[in-house]
């Protein structure tokens, strides 16, 4: 087949902020590291984030508070030594990150500036006006590139090369000519991002479909606490773009169709800086009880007009061009619309606090590692806070490609690959590009994304879960036996690849809704109108999912590690 087998110390997939980060340890360490990216680095999603990162940095604030914070945020689901090991870094991890020449926007006397976001004691988000995390990809790629780290853009990674409990390297595509290879490593790390693409309303990038997961869960490993999906309060009505918490945090007040400010309603103290999961079921409540706004009433108002033209072009300028770009609606002048839009996963591949992918709730998968969105350590449990997922992936980056240069110090062997290696990849393309039938892609895509809305939005319940699994069924075993691929080229060939995500989709929902099913409580991200109360004596455990052979899903679970923090009831 003449495919090249290429080899690396390590080989990490997605150059968000995770994974450029880890690549650029590794180098620094002298390890030779490829970074594979179905995108142009800087298109990560990662760039998108506009917001803030969070670190407790100010006298009033405290990193005993930030782990509070979080786990109660977490509706007390998060595992508590990798809040406290990640709170306890994020001065550090900003310090690092300045050190390498991010521009902070910055107070006048000097000291990096923090704004309020949902859910926190304290002003704790540093920022970079609203392009937070393009600042920090775009520093953290410069000197990943300036150490000599090799990046392969463009090029579609398939599957994981996994024998005997050991992953040896990554097999992929280059989208630009379908030209395959194998990338042969001692140690593989995935960092490949989220996955609300899934839901037809999401803030997320085109491309976070979620493959990692699926690719991994094909192999029979586990995904953990798959049901906790983030709803974000604020997308932009009837496209879901996203308009950052900072607009919350700035001053941003909610407003129905009568002019109330009903967070007083739902969150008496917190108000709109309550966490994300109680504001988007307020937004939901008061569009549902007939008080929304809009043309299609499905929505509720954003008022930022009190703040002032200067306020909102000095911190909020990209915000304020997003609502006129695609609502026409200028926040300076009148209110915006805005809905709750699917945005993060809390879920996702299990790990431990240094990176290691597990097997199950016991073992370890030998030379495997995950980071950032696409993992699950579990530092944000039901609910993760806003600003600490940049944390996380920049945290958890250098920090697991830390733990990679241990390891390989401390000896992994090269299980060297074959050509053979890429038989299942090349199988599975070739079958797709030559499958012919009536249904297409962007068709059951949306079937897909409405349903995922429908059925496993903000509420859920027995009988809305239970009609998703069905459906996801059924869209699966027509992606299978009936979708065409029109496209049978070989070069850019978009509609191979679309195929390709659309089969992960279809598969990590499943875990979603199969998880939310058996989860018979409400906790953070997760409401079910049939049981909702948050249940510790049944619930109080994370969910870890497994696919069999024949796309079928059976669950376990696994203790939360507990610690200084107590459960409490959770109210803003
Ligand atoms: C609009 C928006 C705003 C946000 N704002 C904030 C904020 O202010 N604060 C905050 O804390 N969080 C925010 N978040 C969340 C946060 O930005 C993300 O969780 C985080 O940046 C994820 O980083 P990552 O490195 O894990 O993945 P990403 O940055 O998403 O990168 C994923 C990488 O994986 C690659 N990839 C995926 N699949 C494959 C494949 N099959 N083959 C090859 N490559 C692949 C992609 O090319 C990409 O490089 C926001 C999210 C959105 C959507």
């Amino acid at each position: 087949m003449g495919i090249p087998i290429y080899t690396y110390d390590a080989v990490i997939v997605g150059a968000g902020l995770a994974g450029t980060a880890a690549a650029r340890e590794l180098e620094k360490a002298g390890k030779k590291v490829a970074v594979i990216t179905k995108l142009h680095p800087l298109r990560s999603h990662s760039g998108a984030a506009q917001g803030g990162i969070n670190a407790a940095l100010s006298d009033e604030d405290s990193i005993e508070l930030h782990e509070f914070d979080t786990v109660k945020g977490a509706d007390y689901l998060a595992d508590q030594d990798v809040v406290e090991l990640m709170c306890k870094e994020a001065p550090e991890t900003i310090r690092w990150a300045e050190r390498m020449g991010a521009a902070f926007s910055r107070n006048e006397d000097g000291t990096i500036a923090q704004r309020p976001f949902g859910g926190q004691s304290s002003p704790r988000a540093c920022y970079a006006k609203d392009r937070t995390g393009l600042t920090l990809l775009q520093t953290i790629y410069e000197q990943a590139l300036r150490e000599g780290v090799t990046f392969w853009d463009e090029w579609y990674a398939a599957d994981i090369i996994y024998k005997e409990g050991k992953v040896s390297g990554v097999v992929a595509f280059n989208i630009r000519n379908l030209e395959y290879a194998i990338f042969n490593a001692k140690a593989v790390m995935f960092a490949t991002g989220g996955y609300a693409r899934a839901y037809k309303i999401n803030s997320n990038a085109h491309a976070n479909t979620g493959d990692g997961l699926s690719i991994v869960a094909r192999h029979g490993l586990p995904l953990e606490d798959m049901e906790f999906v983030q709803f974000h309060p604020s997308g932009l009505s009837g496209n879901g773009v996203l308009i950052s918490e900072a607009a919350r945090g700035e001053g941003g007040r909610l407003l129905n169709s009568k002019g109330e400010r009903f967070m007083e309603k739902y969150a008496p103290n917190k108000l709109e800086l309550a966490s994300r999961d109680v504001v988007s079921r307020a937004i939901i409540n008061e569009i549902r009880e007939g008080r929304g706004v809009g043309p299609r009433k499905d929505a509720v108002y954003i008022d930022l007009v009190h703040l002032g033209k200067d306020l909102i072009m000095e911190r909020l300028p990209e915000l304020r061009d997003l609502a006129i770009t695609f609502l026409g609606l200028d926040m300076v002048k009148e209110p915006i619309l805005i809905s709750a839009t699917a945005h993060y996963s809390m879920g996702g591949i299990p790990m431990d606090k240094d990176g290691h992918v597990r097997k199950n709730n016991t073992e370890f998968v030998e030379g495997f590692y995950a980071a950032g969105e696409c993992s699950c350590s579990s530092v944000h449990g039901a609910n993760r806070l806003g600003a600490n997922s940049v944390l996380e992936a920049l945290f958890f980056g250098r920090h697991v490609g830390q733990s990679m240069i241990q390891d390989l110090n401390e000896g992994i062997t090269l299980r060297k690959a074959t050509e053979d290696d890429a038989k299942a990849m090349i199988d599975e393309i070739t079958l797709t590009l030559n499958r012919n039938g009536t249904d297409t892609v962007p068709g059951l895509r949306d079937e897909l994304q409405q349903s995922m809305t429908d059925n496993a939005g903000v509420f859920r319940t027995e009988e809305t879960l239970a009609e998703q699994v069905n459906i996801l069924k059924e869209l699966r075993r027509r992606f299978h036996e009936n979708c065409r691929i029109d496209d049978k080229s070989k070069i850019f060939n978009t509609d191979l690849q679309e195929a390709i995500e659309l089969g992960h989709m279809l598969d990590f929902s499943l875990f979603i809704v199969e998880s939310a099913l058996a989860r018979k409580e409400s906790r953070g991200a997760h409401f079910r109108e049939d049981y909702d109360t948050r249940d510790d004596e049944n619930f109080l455990k994370h969910t870890m999912a497994y696919m069999d052979e024949n796309g079928n899903i059976t669950l376990d679970y696994m203790d939360v590690t507990l610690g200084k923090h107590e459960l409490k009831e959770r109210t803003y």
